[in-house]
């Protein structure tokens, strides 16, 4: 099989997956976007899942993530397409990162923020990364803080909160992990009504998240298949 039809027999039975979860949470498949994690992977498989019409794309590392993002450019010339980061992210990246990003997902500190808000030239969109148990190693600010981290990306002029992301973590079931963050967006959201993305659900847990309210979910390994090198 070529490469372009591996990709899309694995889209079609990622979108099998989300439409199956949906209709098992009575929710409608238009509110999960799926959101293709392209690390590790070249620029001509992003080129090929463009064809195939996603526009959604994630990248981990800003090293990998800028040269790649300008290949495809130069594959697929005005071909639409969001490129997220959702790694961890050390602040002296900011300045990079914003040259390729069209939003941040993994904001995970006061500091994080500030770099970002100083490095954008036009208003950025971001998500605050949350850690559900608190454990440091697996990124993400602590869930019972959320509200402090949130208030204070709102007040920066140059961010726009869309939402929170997450990693499930590993000592919790995942259903129980996603109901928090269920939960703890639903307070968020009367006070900031533009944070309406919850992005929670990769290619082992996308069923749980959706089930439990998830507005995007990130697939790397169900779309392109295993990867060789190990991304951090
Ligand atoms: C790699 C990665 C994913 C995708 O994981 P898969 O299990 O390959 O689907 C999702 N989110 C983040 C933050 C990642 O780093």
């Amino acid at each position: 099989m070529n490469r372009r039809d591996e990709l899309a027999a694995n889209l079609a039975e990622v979108r099998a997956r989300v439409d199956r979860a949906c209709a098992a949470a009575g929710r409608d498949s238009a509110e999960v976007a799926l959101l293709a994690v392209t690390k590790t992977f070249p620029a001509q498989d992003v080129a090929l899942l463009s064809e195939l019409g996603l526009t959604e794309f994630a990248e981990n590392r800003d090293q990998e993530a800028g040269p790649k993002v300008a290949e495809f450019a130069a594959l697929r010339p005005g071909a639409p397409a969001r490129w997220h980061m959702v790694g961890g992210l050390q602040r002296n990246k900011a300045r990079t990162v914003v040259r390729w990003a069209d939003q941040v997902d993994s904001v995970d500190s006061e500091r994080l923020a500030d770099a970002l808000a100083k490095a954008a030239t036009a208003p950025l969109d971001v998500l605050v990364q949350v850690s559900i148990d608190g454990d440091p190693k697996r990124g993400g600010h602590p869930l019972p803080d959320l509200p402090r981290l949130a208030e204070y990306v709102t007040r920066k002029d140059e961010l726009v909160l869309r939402g929170v992301m997450t990693v499930a973590p590993l000592g919790m079931s995942p259903r129980q992990a996603f109901d928090a963050l269920h939960s703890a967006v639903t307070r968020l959201r009367a006070d900031h009504p533009t944070a309406t993305v919850i992005s929670a659900g990769m290619s082992g847990d996308l069923e749980d998240a959706i089930a439990c309210g998830s507005t995007c979910v990130r697939v790397g390994t169900a779309l392109l298949g295993g990867r060789r090198l190990a991304s951090p």
